[in-house]
């Protein structure tokens, strides 16, 4: 079966591993060269079903629990299993146990546990919620290594293409491109930024809680630490705020004062493509089957919706849906 899949984001690359593994002949179709079009590429990659239960309906978790073995099964050793440090300052302590009564999978640690766990945070909060089964990866080194394993195994990326005719199927991924096209379809806004420091190390992602403004700190190679995300309702892809970029610094610096010295290295937004009910959806009208909708999960759900998009290429009805 020969299948042009639209969009190299995290959705398009996933499929596209899908059905080569499955023995189609894939052609890419990606109109921006080095990942700048993709939410995908600003992502933090936390592979978090427990922590987005707090705020997410229980399929999420049901369906994303298995994300670390599904992408160690696409991309041996890139997944660090390390858990996640959920903290609040002093003043928000009720944010820790409000959001521990909206989840499971986590125990309390208490002010030892937490410096045992990360050494740079010892002193620095008393109490702390730790969740062990959840894992990160870094988008960047997956959306590049998906790539270059496709193009290794003879997937075409172009970025152009003459329309649809000539192919059996096509598989739709371009994610927020797809707003006002897509019924339902609507951007969330999320502004993140890179922060550079050898004076503090993390293993694991770290969520900051705030009424307002919750906060996570992903740690990357070589000292790099991904802070984010604002959720913001609009499909504007500008440059990040200045009071975003106030907020989400104020938030390192909560974390540790060391943060003040970092470097800047990098600011920027994305729009996560969502549907109301915020689930990712799956659907196919004739040969043409789009993915989208993968709101802030989609490292946590790609590989499992790519598995639904690819059957549904595959069966021999030509129409059909599949949600969470
Ligand atoms: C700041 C931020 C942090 C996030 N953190 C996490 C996280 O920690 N964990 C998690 O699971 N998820 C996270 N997400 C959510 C995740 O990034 C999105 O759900 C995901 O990127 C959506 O992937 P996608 O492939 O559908 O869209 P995209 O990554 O946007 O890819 C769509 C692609 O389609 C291309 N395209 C557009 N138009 C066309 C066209 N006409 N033809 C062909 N191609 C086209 C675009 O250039 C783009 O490359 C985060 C998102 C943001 C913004």
């Amino acid at each position: 079966m020969r299948v042009l899949v639209k969009g190299a984001g995290v959705a398009g690359l996933t499929v596209a591993h899908e059905l080569q593994s499955r023995g189609a002949d894939v052609i890419m179709l990606e109109p921006h060269a080095n990942f700048a079009g993709a939410a995908s590429w600003l992502a933090g990659g936390m592979l978090a079903p427990w922590c987005e239960r707090e705020s997410a309906d229980a399929s999420v978790l049901e369906r994303g629990e298995d994300a670390p073995d599904r992408w160690e099964a696409i991309l041996p050793d890139l997944v660090t299993r390390n858990g996640t440090l959920v903290l609040a300052p002093p003043r928000d302590q009720s944010e820790l146990r409000r959001f521990a009564s909206r989840t499971t999978g986590y125990h309390w640690l208490d002010e030892a546990e937490i410096a045992a766990l990360e050494p740079s945070l010892a002193g620095r909060f008393r109490e702390g919620l730790f969740l062990p089964r959840e894992a990160h990866l870094d988008p960047r080194q997956v959306l590049m290594a998906l790539r270059a394993n496709l193009t290794a195994a003879g997937v075409t990326f172009t970025a152009e293409a003459d329309g649809d005719d000539g192919y059996d199927r096509t598989i739709d991924c371009t994610g927020a491109a797809r707003i006002g096209t897509l019924p339902g379809l609507r951007g969330v806004r999320g502004e993140m930024l890179y922060l550079a420091t050898d004076e503090i190390a993390l293993a694991r992602p770290v969520r900051l809680l705030h009424p307002r403004i919750p906060v996570y700190i992903v740690p990357r190679a070589k000292g790099r630490f991904m802070i984010g995300a604002t959720m913001i309702e609009t499909e504007f892809s500008g440059p990040i705020t200045a009071r975003s970029l106030m907020e989400l610094l104020n938030a390192a610096y909560t974390l540790h004062p060391a943060f003040a010295d970092a470097i800047v290295t990098e600011t920027g937004a994305g729009v996560r493509p969502a549907f109301p009910d915020n689930f990712p959806r799956v659907a196919r009208h004739g040969n043409v089957i789009t993915l989208n909708g993968l709101y802030r999960h989609g490292f946590l759900l790609a590989p499992t919706m790519a598995a639904e998009a690819v059957d549904l290429a595959f069966s021999d009805h030509p129409r059909g849906e599949r949600s969470l």
